[in-house]
C-alpha cells in the first residue's frame, strides 16, 4: 500500500483529468479538481451535468475509464487502496439507503464492528454519542420507517460519521425532504463543517453554500465551468452558462 503522505499543502482530494462514459453518453469531460483538508467544497448543476458521477468516483462507487484520482495521498488503483479509501470516505445519499429491516442502532454499529472490528459496545456507545450530536438521542431503538426524513438523514450521516471518515460526500442529502426538514439536516451539516470536515456536497441549498462553503463549483455538461468562492461566485458569477443557471434558480 502506497504511504499516506498528505500534508498542509497537498490536497487531500486530487482529480486529475477524469472521464467517464455510460455507453454512448460521456457523463465526466476532463475533470480536475483539487480540495484540501479541511474545506468545503458545494458543486451545483443542472440534472444530468455529472455530480453524482463525481462523486461516486472519489469512492469508486463508480470506476472512471480515464484520468487519476487521489484520496489521501492514495491513489484509486488496486482493490487494496480502493478499500482503504472507502473506509476513510463517508458518504450520504439523498436516499438515505438505511437497512429498514435493522434498528436505528444497529444501523450504526454495523460496519464499526465488521470493518473498523470494534466491539459492540465500543460501537453502540459511539453511536450514542453520534445520535446526541445529530439530535436524536432517544431513536436508537427505533426502526427507520418509524423515522421522519429529516430523522433518517441524520441518521445515515451518524452512520457515515461513526467509521471516522477523514472526508464526507454528501449528494443532494435534503432533496428528497419536506420543507421544514431541510434546515435540521443543513444544521448537523453545518457544525460539522465549522468542526473541520472536509466535505464535497451537491447541493442547491443556496442558503448552506453561502453559510458553509469555501468554495461553490458549478458543473454543467460533464464540466466544470466555474469555481469561486461563495461571496464571489454568487455576486459575480463569470461564465454565462453559470449566470443562467443561477437566475432560475436563486
Ligand atoms: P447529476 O448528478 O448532475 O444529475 P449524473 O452524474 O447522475 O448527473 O449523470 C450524468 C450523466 O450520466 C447523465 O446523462 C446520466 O443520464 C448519465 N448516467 C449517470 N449514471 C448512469 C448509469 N448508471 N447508467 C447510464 N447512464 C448514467
Ligand atoms: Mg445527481
Amino acid at each position: 500500500m502506497n504511504k499516506k503522505h498528505t500534508s498542509a499543502e497537498q490536497p487531500i482530494i486530487k482529480i486529475e483529468n477524469v472521464q467517464k462514459h455510460f455507453g454512448r453518453v460521456q457523463a465526466l469531460r476532463g475533470v480536475s479538481l483539487e480540495v484540501k483538508k479541511g474545506e468545503v467544497v458545494v458543486i451545483i448543476g443542472p440534472s444530468g451535468s455529472g455530480k453524482s458521477t463525481l462523486l461516486r468516483c472519489i469512492n469508486r462507487l463508480e470506476e472512471y475509464d480515464s484520468g487519476k484520482i487521489t484520496v489521501d495521498g492514495i491513489t484509486l488503483d488496486t482493490t487494496e487502496n480502493i478499500n482503504h479509501v472507502r473506509r476513510e470516505v463517508g458518504m450520504v445519499f439523498q436516499s438515505f439507503n438505511l437497512f429498514s429491516h435493522l434498528k436505528v442502532i444497529d444501523n450504526i454499529t454495523l460496519a464499526q464492528c465488521q470493518v473498523r472490528k470494534r466491539t459492540k459496545e465500543e460501537a453502540a456507545e459511539n453511536a450514542a454519542d453520534l445520535l446526541k450530536k445529530v439530535g436524536i438521542p432517544d431513536k436508537a431503538h427505533a426502526f427507520p420507517l418509524q423515522l421522519s426524513g429529516g430523522q433518517q438523514q441524520r441518521v445515515a450521516i451518524a452512520r457515515a460519521l461513526a467509521m471516522n471518515p477523514q472526508i464526507m460526500l454528501f449528494d443532494e442529502p435534503t432533496s428528497a425532504l419536506d420543507p421544514e426538514m431541510i434546515k435540521e439536516v443543513l444544521d448537523v451539516m453545518t457544525t460539522l463543517a465549522k468542526e473541520g470536515m472536509t466535505m464535497v456536497v451537491v447541493s442547491h441549498e443556496m442558503g448552506f453554500a453561502r453559510a458553509a462553503a469555501d468554495r461553490v463549483i458549478f458543473m454543467d455538461e460533464g464540466l466544470i465551468v466555474e469555481s469561486a468562492p461563495p461571496n464571489e461566485f454568487f455576486t459575480n458569477p463569470k461564465h454565462e452558462r453559470t449566470k443562467l443557471f443561477l437566475s432560475k434558480i436563486l
